[in-house]
């Protein structure tokens, strides 16, 4: 099987705990501790065993092999890939069923990441996420004051819009915004507006 990490924690020196999101599953799973076995963290894409255990409460995780990413040696984009992944974690957690769409959406993402500004494609990545829960707002009616907002369109923990007089937070070009929303496509968003969004996204999914 494969999946990516999108947790651990350590437990009793070097065992981890570790949460995998598959293609259709999250798997909690134990990994014991072994010399000869390869290191893991979050963000990484393994290919992976589960051993059920009628001892133990939690199965087993074991034959885990990394399969790297072209741009994985790059320390800086390592680390953005991290923490994009690390929200999925909060996001899911107690979801039982969650179907292909996540899975496939960071598959697609991990692909693009050394191709282009990785934030960009964490913000489209994270439109999509709310477009598929329903959770899109396109219709320009401030979440803070319930007025229409005509123009500086500024967006909050999950991009919900605000006047900038309200939220006091950088505004985002409108057209560009409404490209965002409509195609999920951040072309015309400044570096400086995306990362606003990348700054928002990491409150949370
Ligand atoms: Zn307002």
């Amino acid at each position: 099987m494969q999946g990516y990490i999108i947790n651990l924690n350590k437990v009793k020196e070097e065992d981890l705990i570790v949460t995998i999101l598959s293609k259709k599953n999250l798997y909690t799973l134990y990994r014991f501790y072994g010399a000869r076995h390869g290191t893991i963290n979050i963000g990484f894409k393994i290919d992976y065993e589960i051993e059920d255990s009628s001892k133990a409460t939690i199965s087993r995780l074991k034959d885990v092999i990394h399969i790297g990413f072209p741009w994985m040696n790059d320390y800086k984009l390592l680390r953005l890939w991290q923490d994009f992944l690390a929200l999925f974690h909060k996001h899911l957690k107690d979801t039982e069923d969650i179907g292909t769409f996540y899975f496939d959406l960071i598959e697609d993402s991990s692909q693009k990441w050394g191709k282009q500004n990785p934030k960009r494609i964490a913000v489209e990545a994270y439109v999509k996420i709310l477009s598929h829960e329903g959770r899109l707002h396109y219709e320009n009616i401030c979440f803070l004051c319930s007025k229409k907002i005509e123009n500086k369109i500024s967006l909050l923990r999950a991009y919900l819009p605000t006047h900038e007089r309200c939220s006091y937070t950088l505004s985002i070009n409108a057209h560009a915004l409404e490209e965002l929303f409509t195609n999920h496509s951040s072309l015309f968003l400044s570096d400086k507006e995306i990362q606003r969004l990348w700054i928002v996204l990491l409150e949370g999914l």
